[in-house]
């Protein structure tokens, strides 16, 4: 854990940023993009856990923590995700001390959960900031699905369905980006999470001898 006093944001919480978007609207691109402008340390990504078995170049550890279901199951029971949901057929989950400690140690944390984990974090933590992202076009979105290999018409229309079916809920989000060119919609989003620090209550904690000085009687 890095140590508070070095991050722009001490004395504060960190901000939780939720970042939800269908498959192929470039989310985790934009998010790798973003982490590697900012290397003082002051965001980090959360790991999920999740039962589906790891794709081709996917590290344990890294972009999922690979669990069983029962080891899922186990987790939900003891109450150890903050969010959890089930996703097109397969587990995913948060976990609730690795978030809470980083946000108290005045890190940004980014979920990259669904709509429904979205959901959950914003019940139960009201000043968390959604973002939704969207590709273009449906013309787009076929295309870069598509380049992502040799699939039949029947898998990508599948894909189309669930990216669609996850469309579908971007009203629920407080910032909506469009991606169509990749540098704009990477500062977009780095605008959002620059101004989301400066907001009244943070700025009044870290601020709160300079605001008091400024303040004072004089004469
Ligand atoms: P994939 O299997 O393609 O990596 O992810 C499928 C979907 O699950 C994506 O929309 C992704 O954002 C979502 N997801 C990944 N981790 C979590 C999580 O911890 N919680 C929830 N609710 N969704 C997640």
């Amino acid at each position: 854990m890095t140590n508070i006093e070095q991050h722009p944001q001490a004395k504060t919480a960190g901000n939780l940023f939720i970042i939800a978007a269908p498959s192929g609207a470039g989310k985790s691109s934009l998010i790798k993009a973003l982490l590697a402008r900012h290397t003082d340390g002051s965001m980090q990504v959360s790991v999920s856990c999740t039962t589906r078995p790891a794709r081709p170049g996917e590290e344990d550890g890294v972009h999922y923590h690979f669990i069983d279901e029962a080891t899922f199951q186990a987790k939900i029971e003891a109450q150890q995700f903050y969010e959890w949901a089930q996703v097109f057929g397969n587990y995913y989950g948060t976990s609730r001390v690795v978030i809470e400690e980083t946000l108290q140690s005045g890190v940004d944390v980014f979920l990259d959960i669904d709509w429904q984990g979205a959901r959950q974090v914003r019940e139960h933590y009201p000043s968390a900031r959604a973002i939704f992202i969207v590709p273009p076009s449906i013309a787009v979105l076929e295309q870069r699905l598509r380049l992502r290999g040799q699939d039949s018409d029947e898998v990508i229309a599948e894909r189309m369905a669930k990216a669609q079916a996850e469309m579908s809920h971007y009203h629920e989000f407080d910032y909506l980006l469009v991606n169509d060119e990749f540098e704009t919609c990477l500062a977009d989003l780095e605008h959002i999470v620059l101004a989301e620090r400066q907001r009244m209550a943070l700025q009044q904690q870290r601020h709160a001898a300079t605001l008091k000085d400024l303040l004072a009687k004089r004469g």
